[in-house]
């Protein structure tokens, strides 16, 4: 029982641990899935932005081939092709920037109807002399247009963009600077690609510098390249963009958990993370691990119950038994023998009660010692437990005594069962015992008359049995209320 009880008990907590890993299970699955969608997406956003942002790089390089090609660019020409530019890819505004040497800036400021202003020249570039050129914005057109602050504005003093033209000048390949206000409104980047002259050889630094003519350069709403971005991922997503280290758009908390994506425009890269706030479900798994977990408690209360029932039992049968022989003790034979009375009233039948004795046991216990007294007491249990039936009942009362309960049984066939009960006995031969053993059986029958009780009954066979005992043991009585009546029984 013990056994059973404690694999039970260990189903049921394999039940519990069971639908829990199978909880962390689907969650964990769930949460590869999540994260599996949220990359893809982050992925077509990257790709989406860099392919818009990428296809404006790319136009300002033919741009830059144009403004090469058309020597002495007019303005209106310049229009004509920077719509294009403008109404085709994520470009917010686009620009023509000669080189203009500081010899020739007056003829330049006159036929071009510009002045080159010089904002940052005391701040910054007083002390390096005059300067060798100049780089003012000389045509601009924009979705929103401000070119009154842009035109003539020279970009090779401004500390937020000479690092970038430079840069694109020696590289000979687009440069972005970083996010900025733009002169044509709003923040974004500048992406400046370098013009060089016709012909001019452009294979070294050295010879890019002197072969530069200008620039033709792009700016970049960054709202205008998220919206790329943003096209692309689910509804309520968040999005943020970073570059050179500084959040650029977006939420500037941390997302995390959400998906990280690189991506280049020009000659930068961009960081672009998605997160989709829900994450995954929680709700399947907490469902599976509290059903796993509840049938788990029903299971193990059902367990503990019946553990409990079974362990009464068994202090029931432990407490009903006789150690010795395995046989009912009084208790029990109390019990049993009401209820074999209860049942012949019921059915209107006669049964039996034997009240045996082993005849001078002491001399068993003083002569071979109380250990054979007890094997020779197990001994007689076991051929009682031969000569009876299945339906009859056993117990050892105590010492030497034993009863047997024979129901539906007439008071004939109770003497003869009697009898051959103590044949049996005197024909056992035990080494526990060197002489025969006899046994003195007392009879009373039950259901004659209704009114008798349990204890009327036990008395009765009890009296038969002493008299069988003064009668001279190794012998059967049965009591008889009007006279004792012997029976004749197996006395040798
Ligand atoms: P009688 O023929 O009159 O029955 O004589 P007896 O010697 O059998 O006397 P009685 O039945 O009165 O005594 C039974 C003895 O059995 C008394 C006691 O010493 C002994 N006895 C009682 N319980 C046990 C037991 O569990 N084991 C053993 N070995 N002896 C027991
Ligand atoms: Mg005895």
């Amino acid at each position: 029982m013990r056994r059973r009880f404690w694999i039970g008990i260990a189903a049921v907590a394999l039940i519990a641990v069971g639908s829990v890993v199978a909880a962390v299970l689907v969650y964990l699955d769930d949460h590869r899935d999540f994260e599996r969608v949220q990359r893809g997406e982050a992925m077509r956003a990257a790709h989406q932005m860099e392919a818009v942002a990428g296809l404006s790089v790319d136009q300002l390089a033919s741009a830059a081939a144009f403004f090469k090609a058309e020597d002495d660019l007019s303005r209106h020409e310049f229009q004509v092709y920077a719509r294009t530019l403008i109404r085709q890819g994520a470009l917010s505004g686009a620009a023509y920037i000669p080189r203009v040497p500081a010899s020739k800036r007056g003829r330049y400021e006159r036929t071009h109807g510009i002045a080159i202003l010089e904002r940052f020249a005391l701040l910054r570039f007083r002390r390096s002399g005059p300067r060798p050129d100049y780089f003012p914005i000389t045509y601009v057109t924009a979705e929103r247009e401000r070119r009154r602050r842009a035109l003539g504005y020279d970009l090779g003093q401004d500390p937020e963009r000479v690092l970038y033209l430079r840069r694109a000048r020696d590289s000979g390949r687009a440069a972005s600077s970083p996010v900025i206000s733009l002169l044509i409104g709003g923040r974004g980047i500048n992406v400046f690609q370098p013009v060089y002259r016709d012909g001019a050889p452009i294979a070294t630094r050295a010879q890019r510098r002197r072969a530069l003519a200008g620039f033709a350069a792009g700016s970049f709403r960054i709202g205008d390249l998220a919206a790329a971005a943003t096209e692309a991922v689910g509804d309520g997503d968040e999005l943020r963009l970073q570059v050179a280290g500084d959040t650029v758009y977006g939420s500037g908390d941390s997302l995390d958990g959400g998906a990280a994506m690189p991506l280049r425009i020009a000659d930068r890269t961009w960081t672009l993370t998605v997160k989709d706030p829900g994450g995954p479900s929680p709700s399947l798994p907490v469902a599976l691990a509290a059903m796993g977990i509840s049938l788990a408690a029903l299971l193990g209360s059902l367990i503990l119950a019946w553990g409990r029932t079974e362990r009464m039992q068994e202090l029931e049968r432990q407490a009903s038994q006789d150690a010795l022989t395995g046989l009912g003790n009084r208790r029990r034979f109390e019990r049993d023998l009401a209820a074999a009375m209860a049942r012949s009233r019921r059915d209107r039948s006669t049964g039996a009660l034997l009240m045996l004795d082993l005849d001078r046991f002491k001399q068993v216990n003083d002569s071979q010692g109380h250990p054979a007294g007890d094997r020779l007491i197990a001994e007689v249990a076991e051929v009682l437990r031969r000569r009876t039936r299945e339906s009859d009942t056993l117990a050892r009362l105590g010492g030497d005594e034993f009863a047997v309960i024979l129901p539906r049984c007439s008071r004939e066939e109770a003497v003869l069962a009697a009898e051959a009960i103590a044949r049996e006995v005197r024909a056992h031969r035990s080494q526990a015992a060197p002489a025969a053993v006899t046994v003195s059986i007392g009879v009373a029958i039950f259901g004659e008359d209704p009114r008798t009780g349990v204890a009327t009954v036990v008395s009765e066979a009890d009296a038969a049995m002493y008299a069988a005992k003064d009668e001279g043991r190794d012998g059967v009585r049965v009591f008889d209320p009007a006279a004792v009546r012997q029976n004749a029984s197996g006395q040798s």
